[in-house]
C-alpha cells in the first residue's frame, strides 16, 4: 500500500485578549481592532448554570451583525466593522464602560421578581436600569449616584448613553414588531473610543437573543435565552426562528439544513457552510 503524507495545516496563532462566558476576543489584524468570536457556550444565574446551545455562536454573529448595521444606518455609532466568518466579526477596540444598560418595555425577569410585577405587564414608558459589570458581586443594580461616586462614567457620558439607549429601543422595538416579535427588554454595553483627538461613546458587545427578551407577538412564545435559563426546551429553534424572521439565514439554512451545516464536518455540510458565507451584509427585514 502506498502511503501519502498528509499535510497538516496549522491555524495561524492569534493572541487571545479576553475570554468571556459567550464570547472570546483576539488581537485584530490592525492596531485598534479586535476579533470577536461567538461561542456556543451559555451560562445563566451568574455562571451557576452552564450549557451549550448548538449553533448559537453562528446565529448570534449574524443577528448581531444585522442589528449593529441597522443601528449604524440610523446614526448610532457602534464598534462593529465587518463580519469575518461564521463565528467571528472584526470590531473596534474600545474601553468598555463597566455598566450594563437594561431597557425594559414589559415586566419580566429580575424586574418581575424584585417588584412582584406579573411578567408581560407593560411599562408606562421604557424603563432604563443600570448594573455594575462585576461577576464577583453578581452585577449589582446601581443608580447614577453610585455611577458618579464610583467614577464608572461621567454625567456627560451617561446623558449620551441614556439617549442612545432610548433611540436603540425605539428603533429595535419597531424592527422586531415588523417581524411579529415583542421586544420585552434587553441589555446593552457601551465603550469609549478615541476618534480624531476626541473620545466618543459607541455601542459595543452584541445584540442577540442572549441579551434580549423576545416574545412572539401573537402567542407570547419565548424566543430567547430564557428558554435555556428556565429549561423550556427548543432553545436552538428559538434562536433560529429569530434569525429566520430577520432574514439573516440563507434559503438553505432557513429551510432546516442549518444546524447540520454548523455542527457536522461532512463534505456536504462543508459545502453548505461555504454557501452560507456568501456576502449578505445587508439583508432586508421582512
Ligand atoms: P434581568 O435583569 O431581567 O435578568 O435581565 C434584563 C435583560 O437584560 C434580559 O434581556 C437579559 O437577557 C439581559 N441581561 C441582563 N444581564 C445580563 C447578562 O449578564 N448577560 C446577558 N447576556 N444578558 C443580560
Amino acid at each position: 500500500m502506498i502511503r501519502t503524507k498528509r499535510k497538516i495545516y496549522k491555524m495561524p496563532s492569534r493572541k487571545p485578549i479576553y475570554e468571556g462566558k459567550a464570547k472570546q476576543l483576539f488581537e485584530g489584524p490592525e492596531p485598534g481592532t479586535l476579533i470577536q468570536h461567538f461561542k456556543d457556550d451559555a451560562t445563566a444565574f451568574n455562571n451557576m448554570k452552564k450549557g451549550t446551545i448548538n449553533g448559537k455562536g453562528v446565529l448570534n454573529n449574524r443577528i448581531s451583525e444585522y442589528l449593529m448595521l441597522r443601528l449604524h444606518d440610523i446614526g448610532i455609532p457602534t464598534h462593529f466593522i465587518r463580519r469575518l466568518n461564521m463565528r467571528e466579526q472584526l470590531i473596534k477596540q474600545v474601553q468598555i464602560v463597566p455598566l450594563e444598560i437594561i431597557v425594559r418595555n414589559f415586566a419580566a425577569g429580575s424586574f418581575s421578581k424584585r417588584f412582584g410585577v406579573q411578567e408581560g405587564k407593560a411599562m408606562g414608558h421604557p424603563l432604563v436600569e443600570y448594573s455594575y459589570k462585576n461577576d464577583k458581586l453578581g452585577d449589582p443594580f446601581v443608580t447614577e449616584e453610585h455611577i458618579y461616586a464610583f467614577g464608572l462614567a461621567t454625567p456627560q457620558e451617561m446623558d449620551e448613553i441614556r439617549m442612545y439607549a432610548f433611540r436603540i429601543n425605539d428603533f429595535l422595538s419597531g424592527l422586531f414588531m415588523g417581524i411579529g416579535i415583542r421586544l420585552v427588554d434587553f441589555k446593552l454595553e457601551f465603550g469609549r473610543l478615541q476618534e480624531n483627538d476626541r473620545e466618543i461613546i459607541v455601542l459595543a458587545d452584541e445584540i442577540s437573543p442572549d441579551n434580549c427578551r423576545l416574545w412572539d407577538s401573537t402567542t407570547g412564545h419565548k424566543l430567547d435565552k430564557d428558554r435555556f435559563r428556565q429549561d423550556l426546551g427548543e432553545v436552538e429553534d428559538a434562536y433560529q426562528e429569530v434569525a429566520r424572521r430577520l432574514g439573516v439565514l440563507s434559503k438553505n439554512e432557513a429551510e432546516g439544513s442549518y444546524v447540520i451545516a454548523v455542527n457536522a464536518k461532512t463534505p456536504r455540510a462543508r459545502k453548505t457552510k461555504k454557501a452560507a458565507m456568501k456576502p449578505n451584509s445587508k439583508p432586508k427585514a421582512k
